[in-house]
């Protein structure tokens, strides 16, 4: 750790206002830096701003065509209980009001709404720029001259001024783009022949589409359409699946990544970490897991995270979180139609939650 007097402030840009970007706004500026926040949507939540509208090609491989950010659909409700989901000293807790929803595992409008909540308790929106879009980042030919420290051009453009293209100079760049925008589609031999429709679940938002499609079924499993055609299946709809990442984790990273570029938590060295990386890769690959993988971190992202908040100096996650993250994982496994509302028999970790919670909610 560096000394009070050798901490720095920095000049960031932090790209999206989702749950990543918002928070890392916060602990950036906790950490003493100016900051601010890039954002093409005009309203904070990121995945969470949920939209009837979708891409126009389902499989989303067209180039030419409109990216939509959000894969949420009508129905979606979490898939981890809102105790471990939120920021650790903001609690996801049950909020009064005709729209919120209060159960254990709520909407994704909830979400949205404790995000919106997020950014207000925290005076967040002020440092955003909507509607403005990161169109470039590059490293820019200035340095810190006191530490060699290369510094970032951030190029962006507004919506509402086309022709305006801002290009600035900034310390640090923290990129909170998503991670789940671009599809990844399951490589099927001879789909090209299959009669069916195609689509990935980025593009899907309610049933509709698909009520009455299907006439009836036949014992040798196949199936038999509206339209005379019958086949073994008539849609591909390709999940190919996320893991959820909960917030906790973006907190902790903002927080190391704040006590970096303060100088306050200092790096090893570039050798040491060019060592850690192929060290890395070798445990991987030896462990048959694809290089694709290596953010892959499922459980295992709670050793991540308590390596993070020692780094930073504070409490690594608590227990109830990770029984609760484990449990709702097994019970998803076990009974994906009702694990979110069955949760009688687990009053003691949510009593542990809402203590918790009590030290940081004013009543
Ligand atoms: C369908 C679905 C369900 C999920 N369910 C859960 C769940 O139940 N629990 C859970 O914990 N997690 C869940 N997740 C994971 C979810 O991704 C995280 O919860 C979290 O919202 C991700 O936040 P983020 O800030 O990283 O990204 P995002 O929320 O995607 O935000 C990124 C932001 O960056 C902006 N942006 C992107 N590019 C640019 C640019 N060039 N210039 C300016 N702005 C830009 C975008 O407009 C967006 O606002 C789910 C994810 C999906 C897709």
């Amino acid at each position: 750790m560096a000394s009070s007097s050798s901490i720095k402030s920095r000049h960031v840009a932090v790209i999206g206002a989702g749950a990543a970007g918002l928070v890392a706004a916060r602990e950036l500026r906790r950490e003493g830096h100016t900051v601010v926040v890039f954002e093409r949507q005009k309203q904070v939540g990121g995945t969470w701003i949920y939209t009837d509208h979708v891409e126009s090609d389902p499989l989303s491989v067209d180039p030419s065509r409109l990216v939509v950010h959000s894969s949420v659909y009508g129905s979606l409700r979490t898939n981890l209980p809102r105790e471990c989901m939120g920021f650790r000293d903001f609690p996801f807790a049950i909020r009064s009001g005709e729209s919120r929803d209060p159960r254990r595992f709520p909407s994704h409008g909830e979400v949205l709404a404790y995000l919106q909540d997020f950014s207000k308790e925290f005076g967040i929106e002020k440092l955003i720029r909507f509607e403005t879009t990161v169109v470039r980042v590059s490293p820019a030919a200035e340095s810190d001259g006191e530490e060699g420290i290369g510094k970032w051009r951030i190029e962006s453009t507004e919506k509402e001024k086309k022709s305006h293209h801002r290009d600035e100079i900034y310390d640090a760049v923290v990129v909170c783009n998503g991670h789940y925008i671009e599809p990844r589609l399951a490589e099927i031999p001879g789909i090209s022949l299959w009669p069916g429709k195609e689509m990935h679940s980025h593009n899907y938002r309610l049933p509709q589409p698909f009520k009455d499609q299907i006439e009836r079924v036949l014992e040798n499993g196949s199936v038999v359409f509206q339209n005379g055609k019958t086949i073994f299946t008539h849609v591909i709809m390709h999940c190919t699946g996320l893991s959820p990442l909960p917030f906790p984790m973006f907190e902790l990273q903002s927080k190391w990544i704040a006590g970096v570029l303060s100088r306050r938590i200092m790096l090893p060295s570039k050798e040491d970490m060019l060592m850690e990386i192929e060290t890395l890769y070798a445990r991987l690959e030896g462990e048959g897991v694809p290089k694709r993988y290596t953010h892959s971190l499922g459980i295992n992202h709670f050793e991540y995270n308590d390596w993070l908040a020692s780094e930073y100096g504070c409490s690594g996650t608590e227990e109830y979180r990770k029984e609760m993250f484990l449990m709702s994982f097994m019970r998803k496994m076990e009974n994906p139609e009702t694990y979110r509302d069955e949760w009688e028999d687990h009053h003691h970790l949510v009593a542990q939650a809402n203590h918790d919670f009590s030290l940081y909610i004013v009543k």
